[in-house]
């Protein structure tokens, strides 16, 4: 007896296992989960990478051995400081934060927007959102199980005020998103509007700042005006991408809620020491980012001097552009080894857009150069 089993037996067995799991995973997934796709995050290796809004300069040398050195350092064996309390005392001071407003800080902001909407998600409760915007936050309203309300943007990608304030007073909303500048549209809302929005709306308002450092204005100097005001940002698109670090800042009572849902040890050692590092670089961030807006002018009317591409004014780290034939645009430029974010078909208002990541001075040549022959 050599016990191996027949290819046949063996391919019999496999086909009925994964009925078996098949079966119970109808049974007991909830259906709008099997449903889903999961997000797919692109490959981009040897690519000019210009399709997840990053930071593309690099650190210089000295940084990346201070992190080094800190990274080095963090006894690997000992759980982290679960209240993180040494990246806070750096933010708190950098963003010159009153007594009283409080910080709550994420495995990327990502995990922000699902702590704030399992914290607000009662039964019946509505999330309600500008469209089209980051797509996060309709996905965490279908994980939590809240009723998603989307109100379309105008065809320019206008705020639309009136749609907005008809929607909180027929939804009253617990939860509403606004990202701004906005992501994939890269326009700022008005403060007006803004303000308007908060008076407004009977539950919390998150303004999503995660591009902030591209533009000139904030709601967080004016967290303490409103009692249902909570600012969100990230340091992904200032140059730290890979430590996962997102924050927000609300009234500390706001805070004290969010914090009973968050996991204890969310923001592991390795980037806590890093992000410590980077937040003391606050000159060479900001000399980054100033790059970057810098490049964002000179790519935008280069952008707008090509036949049949309009450019949509942006405040952000990226530039919305609507091209004749997106789908063929995006697959020529990865031909060409750019990687892009093609934005055809993800929502009504954004057919033949793309969505092109502002990057290095070189990186943006190459684009427009790569550009010119497809025009
Ligand atoms: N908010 C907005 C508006 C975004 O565009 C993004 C990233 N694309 C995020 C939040 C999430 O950022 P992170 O999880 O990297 O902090």
């Amino acid at each position: 007896m050599s016990g191996r089993v027949p290819e046949s037996a063996a391919a019999v067995r496999r086909v009925s296992a994964a009925a078996a799991v098949a079966d119970i995973i109808e049974a007991v997934v909830r259906p709008e989960i099997r449903a889903l796709t999961a997000y797919a995050v692109a490959k981009a290796e040897g690519l000019v990478k210009l399709d997840a809004n990053e930071n593309a300069f690099p650190l210089p040398e000295a940084v990346h051995a201070k992190i080094a050195a800190a990274v080095g350092a963090v006894p690997v064996n000992r759980y982290p400081d679960g209240d993180a309390d040494a990246v806070k005392t750096s933010l708190r001071s950098s963003l010159g934060l009153p007594d009283g407003v409080a910080l709550i800080l994420g495995n990327g902001s990502d995990e922000l927007i699902q702590i704030i909407t399992v914290a607000l998600a009662r039964p019946g409760a509505v999330m309600l959102v500008p469209e089209p915007t980051f797509v996060m936050y309709r996905m965490n309203a279908l994980y939590a199980g809240m009723r998603f309300v989307g109100v379309p943007l105008r065809a320019d990608f206008a705020l639309d005020i009136d749609a907005m304030l008809a929607a909180i007073e027929r939804e009253r909303p617990a939860l509403l998103f606004l990202a701004s500048p906005n992501n994939p549209t890269g326009d700022l809302f008005p403060a007006a509007c803004v303000e308007r929005i908060l008076h407004a709306a009977p539950g919390l308002v998150v303004v999503d700042e995660a591009y902030c450092a591209f533009t000139d204005m904030s709601f967080l100097p004016r967290v303490g005006e409103f009692p249902n005001l909570l600012i969100l940002r990230t340091v992904s698109k200032i140059g730290m991408a890979a430590l996962r670090l997102g924050y927000a800042v609300a009234a500390a009572e706001w805070i004290a809620e969010l914090n009973k849902v968050r996991q204890p040890y969310n923001l592991n050692a390795l980037t806590q020491a890093a992000a410590q590092v980077l937040l003391a670089e606050q000159a060479l961030l900001a000399q980054q980012a100033a790059m970057i807006r810098t490049e964002r002018t000179r790519l935008a009317g280069a952008l707008a001097a090509l036949p049949g591409v309009t450019v949509f004014p942006s405040q952000a780290n990226f530039v919305l552009v609507r091209v004749p034939d997106a789908p063929r645009w995006f697959a020529r430029l990865r031909g060409e080894g750019i990687l892009v974010k093609n934005l055809h078909g993800s929502h009504p208002l954004l057919g033949q857009c793309l969505r092109i990541t502002v990057g290095t001075p070189p990186e943006n040549d190459a684009l427009l150069a790569a550009l010119k022959v497809i025009a």
